[in-house]
């Protein structure tokens, strides 16, 4: 297991990868460019080699995460196409960072039902994903069901992935505070949910998770993460995540809110001791 955080590269990447170093992180998350913008980003390949070397001499696992206002399902001819855009360049930018996949929310279908939702985001994902030749799998994150999110259970998002042409460059990031949130699972369920992982082959292709409590209770379909043990989930239930063998070879990743990115030092000792059974 890997653990670390999410990092801000206001500073440029190869500052945010000596960052994750200094926090103690042996993986980290950065976003390809403003999160709530879709402005093309100019990549400093300088800056990008720096960091990548420093990742590669450290061990350092890096998750790339895309803007959050692209939309999969759109039905707007307008942001579909910058969708497109904006997620080709994402992948170019995560890849130059060395990162192992980069993460995307599912799609919205804004009224136009779950169907064509998940028939528009396939088709999205294809044009996007045609003429991608790199080693960066464009990892679809499970959502928490706000508004229209699709997206929510293991067996979704695996026939998603496998409808599309091209699912060998499609992996998984799964969020345990969206889970928890989309009502999939509690302490309780934790088993019968590793099982759907496996059984559907979900397991097989999971890339990276974020690793976050919630703010709001079970079921209640609002994305709002919280601190480890301070929320709904529950350090016992979370820590589940830490001891199963399933889950041993991947990036635990949080996105837990933070006033200065130094708390995240405490925190992730504080999976360690976690994962340990402290
Ligand atoms: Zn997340
Ligand atoms: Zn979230």
């Amino acid at each position: 297991m890997k653990i670390g955080c999410h990092i801000s590269v206001a500073k440029g990447f190869a500052k945010a990868a000596s960052k994750a170093k200094e926090l103690g992180a042996e993986s980290f998350q950065v976003f390809t460019k403003n999160p709530r913008g879709l402005k093309p980003k100019k990549l400093d390949m300088g800056d990008a080699d720096r960091g990548k070397a420093f990742c590669e001499e450290h061990g350092i696992v890096l998750i790339a995460h895309t803007p959050y206002i692209t939309n999969l399902s759109t039905p707007k001819e307008d942001l579909h196409e910058v969708t497109i855009r904006s997620i080709k360049e994402d992948l170019t930018i995560a890849e130059a960072y060395g990162a192992v996949g980069a993460v995307v929310h599912c799609g919205k279908h804004v009224g136009e039902g779950e169907e064509y939702g998940r028939k528009r985001m396939v088709e999205t994902l294809n044009l996007i994903l045609a003429d991608y030749r790199g080693t960066t799998k464009l990892l679809l994150e499970n959502t928490a069901g706000q508004g229209s999110e699709l997206g929510l259970t293991i067996r979704e998002l695996t026939e998603i992935r496998n409808a599309t042409n091209y699912p060998e460059k499609i992996g998984f990031c799964f969020d345990t505070c969206h889970a928890f949130a989309a009502g999939i699972w509690t302490e309780e369920s934790f088993g019968a949910l590793v099982e759907e992982m496996k059984e559907t082959g979900y397991l097989d292709h999971l890339v990276a998770i974020h690793f976050n409590d919630s703010k709001v209770p079970f079921n209640s379909r609002k994305d709002r993460h919280e601190k480890i043990g301070k929320g709904e989930i529950g350090s016992d239930a979370l820590a589940l995540f830490l001891r199963d063998d399933a889950f041993a070879h991947l990036p635990i990743i949080l996105e837990t809110p933070v006033d200065d990115e130094m708390e995240y030092a405490e925190e992730i000792k504080y999976l360690h001791q976690l994962s340990q059974g402290a």
